[in-house]
């Protein structure tokens, strides 16, 4: 049988597939297996365990089998008639199917990994091999493809086109394919009207984990990660390996929002068991952004983003929670970036302004110290508090410029006070990048040279999290600061890290004890015993103490019956510019009277 015979016999099967399909289809292999049409039928085509597709010369479908019907979804008078180009998952470009197109045409034949679209939508890679069957005179009449699913065995793949689109160590897909499959799925979220989420997950930490037990054990902590999604989402989602320490997961078809909201606590709840690395015991936490379609963006790029920002806010929240994307957080990120822009200005338009408040002896009522609070007076948005522009001025590296300008004017502005009065301790605080920049003593030790202050007068206040960050690092420099003659504060005591061991170890001078202990003491009963406990410890660490947020008479009057030597608050003085110090120092001994 020539092989036009044979298109033309499999052009009527079409017509009758029931019947003609058994008994027409014939090929050049028959004789040699010497096998009836209906077992060659039976055996190659019907139930072979490939999916078979096979085409008239102008690509168009003429027969399916059964394992095709299997891996497509689609029934056979589906696609009768049809071209296979309607199974396209729109992952590959022109080029691709062109290259497919020439090889058949020369060649006679194309073999590869082809990403095809199923009924339900799902994209699906398969391992296609295609020949064309030509006539006597040499032209084509036939294209017959032979295809498997190919997504069980993808991770296996080592072909370019894995190394494209999956990440190795995890082997889920990753940023690449996320971009194409999220296209792929809003188109049709769009056309059946049904909502999808976005979600975005970040490890808090985990370059920790790397820098602390190794890169094996974050590639440990990663595959980890990855089976716990997994076990968290339906068949259906897909998770996504985005970054280092990113994961994505598009959430098809959800009924509501609050659908996500449960996957995300899902995912939240599985990180409460820690995972075992190493002999160690990690916990790891996570900042899930949520962006949905169509609400929080209509195509790929805008729910990214959305995502992102949502994701960045729960971040900024404190991490281990989730966030729904909203509106307001664009707000908040253009003010944030319009904050830093006007930041970079603001020493060389004068903007800054050093203020300072008084520290108190409770047994002589004097003023013994004060603190060097930075003040912002934006020309448009007014007073702008430290706790608002430090956290940008540090994530933008612009808090050395800052730090350094307000430990000299602070420097100044006690030594000019100085010539007039008893010298008193001016207190600087220093955030965590400019305490662990590489010269930091040196830019200590270079103000103090310029302005003249003597050492004993400086106090610099660190926080407990910043020195248990890398405590021996925090050692070497303390010990480098002491040897030049300051004093080192430890700030905010009681609401970070403490470790006695290293308390013990660090040349500190000061306490100050937290103003969130003091403000409902005495009449909140274990603050009160908290307050007590801090002072008895300073006092067996021979530290002197400030307690922070005094603002009530009754406040100050337990710190000094329980020993505690010094208090900083508004029952005093909130902080206020160099003139209005310089009042409060003449007016030395009126405290009680001043409140
Ligand atoms: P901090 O070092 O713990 O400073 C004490 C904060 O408590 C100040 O807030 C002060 O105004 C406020 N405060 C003092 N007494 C009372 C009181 O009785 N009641 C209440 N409710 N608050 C009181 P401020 O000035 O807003 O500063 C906030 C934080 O910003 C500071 O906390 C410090 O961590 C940081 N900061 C301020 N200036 C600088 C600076 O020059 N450099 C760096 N790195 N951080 C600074
Ligand atoms: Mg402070
Ligand atoms: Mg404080």
């Amino acid at each position: 049988m020539d092989k036009a015979d044979k298109k033309q016999r499999l052009q009527k099967s079409v017509a009758k597939p029931k019947t003609a399909e058994k008994t027409k289809i014939k090929s050049k292999l028959r004789p040699q297996l010497h096998l009836g049409e209906n077992a060659f039928y039976d055996i190659f085509f019907k139930n072979a365990p490939e999916a078979i597709l096979i085409t008239d010369s102008a690509d168009k479908i003429l027969l399916v089998n059964k394992s095709f019907v299997g891996v497509t979804g689609y029934k056979r008078p589906e696609v009768i008639g049809k071209k296979p180009s309607m199974f396209r998952s729109g992952l590959h470009d022109n080029d691709f199917y062109s290259k497919m197109w020439r090889s058949l045409t020369h060649k006679g034949n194309w073999k590869g990994e082809i990403w095809n679209k199923r009924k339900n939508g799902e994209v699906y890679r398969e391992w296609l091999s295609i020949s064309s069957l030509r006539n006597r005179k040499g032209q084509i009449t036939n294209y017959i493809g032979i295809f498997a699913d190919a997504a069980t065995n993808f991770a296996q793949s080592t072909d370019s086109f894995s190394k494209q689109y999956y990440d190795p160590l995890t082997k889920l897909p990753n940023r690449l394919l996320l971009q194409d499959r999220l296209e792929f799925m809003i188109n049709h979220a769009r056309r059946n009207n049904e909502l999808m989420a976005l979600l975005l997950i970040d490890l808090d930490r985990f370059k920790l984990v790397n820098e602390t037990f190794g890169y094996d054990a974050g590639d440990t902590l990663l595959k980890a990660m990855t089976d716990r999604l997994i076990t968290c989402v339906r068949d259906v989602d897909a998770v996504f390996r985005l970054g280092a320490d990113v994961f994505a997961i598009i959430l098809e078809e959800i009924a509501q929002l609050e659908d996500a909201a449960k996957v995300a606590k899902r995912i939240l709840e599985s990180c409460t068991v820690p995972l075992k690395i190493d002999g160690h015991e990690v916990y790891i936490a996570l900042s899930i952004g949520i962006s949905i379609f169509p609400t929080d963006g209509d195509g790929k790029v805008p729910l990214l983003q959305s995502a992102e920002t949502a994701m960045r806010r729960a971040k900024e929240m404190g991490s281990n929670n989730f966030q729904h994307y909203k509106p307001a957080m664009n707000t908040r990120a253009a003010e944030q970036l319009a904050l830093e822009s006007s930041l970079r200005n603001a020493l060389s338009r004068e903007e800054m302004h050093v203020f300072y408040q008084p520290q108190i002896a409770l047994n002589t009522n004097r003023i013994v110290g004060m603190e060097a609070l930075i003040r912002w007076k934006h020309p448009e948005m007014g007073m702008i508090p430290p706790g608002q522009f430090i956290p940008v001025a540090e994530a933008t590296g612009l808090i050395l410029p800052i730090g350094e300008w307000v430990l000299r004017n602070a420097c100044k502005q006690a030594v000019e006070w100085q010539k007039n009065h008893e010298p008193i301790v001016i207190s600087v605080n220093l955030s965590a990048r400019q305490f662990i920049q590489q010269d930091l003593v040196e830019v200590v030790r270079n103000v103090l040279k310029e302005t003249g202050l003597p050492p004993a007068f400086l106090e610099l206040e660190i926080t407990e999290s910043l020195g248990m960050k890398n405590p021996e690092q925090t050692l070497k420099t303390l010990i480098d600061l002491k040897a030049m003659g300051v004093r080192i504060a430890i700030d905010d005591f009681g609401t970070g890290y403490s470790s006695l061991s290293y308390l013990k170890r660090f040349p500190i001078d000061t306490l100050k004890i937290d103003r969130s202990f003091v403000m409902d003491m005495p009449e909140d009963q274990s603050d009160a015993e908290i307050v007590k406990t801090i002072i008895a410890l300073a006092h067996s660490l021979r530290l002197t103490l400030i307690a922070e947020g005094v603002e009530k008479e009754s406040q100050a009057q337990y710190l000094l019956e329980n020993g505690c030597e010094k208090i900083q608050g508004y029952l005093f003085s909130p902080p206020v510019p160099a003139e209005e110090f310089l009042r409060l120092l003449k007016r030395q001994g009126d405290i009680i009277a001043a409140t």
